[in-house]
């Protein structure tokens, strides 16, 4: 699960990590609001404007409706004390900024619209570093990964000059080594009070890693600022799904506007929903029985537009609503309904899609293979329904081949 840059940000200060002070903002009022009270807080006469989205790239991204507008804008009106020219700057950034949909490298093409702002104090840059606590999946172990090419993609890093990529590998035992956090110290440059500084960061940010089980845990870029301070100026966090059940906390930070409505609706559900870009919706109980799905509709021709799992103990009303996310898609030309019932019964599965029909009408060809528990009643069930459009298939090829000839 994602968050946004500010909720990372307090979730780190309150672990004892040093960040810039900010405030959040919704509104453009609540956007000006913020800039006194910061720069009294601060003593920092300069603001940064900065869009709050679950995509990295803000800096260098461009605004479609303002294309010379970036995600991040600094305001340095406040210089010279006339806080009230540094308040309108923000206003006017605002104005902009909320509403307006931000395309960057990580957004893809379409961009995602921005709906918070976070107004945070300017920070006086001295050097930006990379550093990065990432969950390595061959050794099950945390990885510090840190690099003097700070503020730049580490994509690019790795890809042009990986010999300045560094990593160190976290013994779960101990956490990350005292030697460790000043090797990657020094091999940052950093010496005297900023070394100091940088090794208690880097130690608080693997801590945090764990206590929060992210799988991702990015502060890209890590400032040295002018006094010699060392701080988080970006942060990008993602918690492991399946830990969520013991951190209330971040669950209440989730912010759905910033999710695929299908998947928030499907979850709602308990069903796990996946949007792919083909055009057969499937409906399926399994995850293995989605792959051989999927694998089986590319091989008669066809690719899948989503899969959605019901799962083992879906209800009736679960896969009524599972077949309606799948009928809201548009790219959906035809859906196939494949379940081997084994815990889950044939003529729940039928009940289901039979309402769901009754509910929201069939534009489209669907094809319905059923086997296992209950097959004789689902297929009764579908049958005398009389659904139009509707074709049964004996087994999983017969059913892919039929979705696959119906969407030709
Ligand atoms: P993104 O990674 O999405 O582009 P960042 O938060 O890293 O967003 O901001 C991009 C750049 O903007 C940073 O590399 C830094 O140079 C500048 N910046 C961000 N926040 C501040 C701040 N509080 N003060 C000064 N400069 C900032
Ligand atoms: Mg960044």
């Amino acid at each position: 699960m994602k968050i946004h840059e500010y909720q990372a940000k307090a979730l780190l200060a309150a672990r004892g990590i040093a960040v810039p002070q900010g405030r959040v903002a919704t509104s453009v009022d609540e956007a000006v609001a913020a800039v006194r009270p910061l720069v009294e807080a601060s003593g920092v006469p300069v603001v940064v404007v900065k869009s709050q989205i679950h995509a990295g790239g803000r800096g260098k991204g461009r605004f479609q409706e303002h294309p010379d507008l970036g995600g991040v804008n600094v305001v340095l009106d406040g210089r010279g004390g006339d806080l009230a020219a540094a308040e309108q700057k923000v206003r006017a950034l605002a104005e902009k900024m909320l509403g307006s949909t931000l395309v960057t490298v990580q957004t893809g093409p379409e961009g995602k619209p921005v709906q918070r702002l976070y107004v945070e104090q300017g920070v006086d840059i001295a050097r930006e570093l990379y550093v990065s606590v990432v969950l390595d999946r061959t050794t099950g172990r945390n990885v510090v990964i840190a690099s003097t090419e700070g503020g730049t993609e580490i994509e690019e890093v790795a890809e042009h000059t990986p010999e300045k990529i560094l990593r160190e590998t976290v013994d779960p035992a101990i956490g990350l080594a005292p030697f460790q956090a000043r090797r990657l110290g020094f091999a940052l440059g950093l010496s005297g009070e900023a070394l100091a500084k940088g090794v208690a960061f880097l130690t608080a940010l693997e801590r945090a890693a764990v206590d929060l089980d992210t799988d991702l845990l990015e502060v890209n870029p890590l400032v040295v600022t002018g006094a010699g301070d060392v701080l988080a100026l970006d942060a990008k966090m993602s918690i492991d799904a399946n830990a969520l059940y013991r951190h209330d906390d971040v669950v209440a930070l989730r912010d759905l506007a910033e999710e695929d409505p299908a998947e928030v609706e499907a979850s709602k559900y308990g069903l796990s929903f996946i949007k792919l870009d083909g055009t057969i919706g499937c409906l399926v109980n399994g995850a293995g029985l989605a792959m051989s799905t999927m694998d089986i509709i590319q091989h008669e021709g066809g690719s899948p537009a989503n899969f959605l799992d019901v799962g083992g103990s879906a209800t009736t009303e679960n896969v009524t609503a599972a077949f309606k996310i799948i009928t809201r898609d548009p790219n959906v030309k035809g859906i196939f309904v494949n379940i081997f019932g084994g815990i889950m019964r044939c003529d729940t599965i039928a009940n289901g899609v039979v309402q769901a029909v009754k509910d929201v009408g069939l534009q489209v060809p669907l094809v319905v293979r059923l086997e296992g528990t209950n097959v004789e009643l689902g297929r009764r069930i579908v049958e005398e329904a009389g659904i139009p459009g509707l074709q049964s298939a004996n087994d999983m090829r017969d059913g892919a081949r039929k979705i696959v000839e119906a969407t030709r």
